[in-house]
């Protein structure tokens, strides 16, 4: 899908307004690089969309909701 309309959370460098829409989207080694247009001003960025780390859900929060359900 390449129709996000949606604010993304990015605040455009150049304007300072949250309206950027991706033109395009390709996964990168350990990650999404995505090409984005600021619909306000028409400055054009490139992010890179990577997972730092994982973790395991906490023993203590796991033993709660059994013990909910
Ligand atoms: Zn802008």
């Amino acid at each position: 899908m390449i129709d996000e309309e949606k604010p993304t959370g990015l605040h455009c460098p150049g304007c300072g307004k949250r309206m950027f829409k991706t033109v395009d989207s390709r996964p990168v080694h350990g990650g999404q690089r995505r090409r984005r247009v600021c619909v306000s001003c028409g400055l054009r960025v490139i992010t890179l969309e990577t997972i730092i780390r994982t973790a395991q859900p906490a023993p203590g929060r796991l033993k709660a909701r059994q013990v909910n359900q």
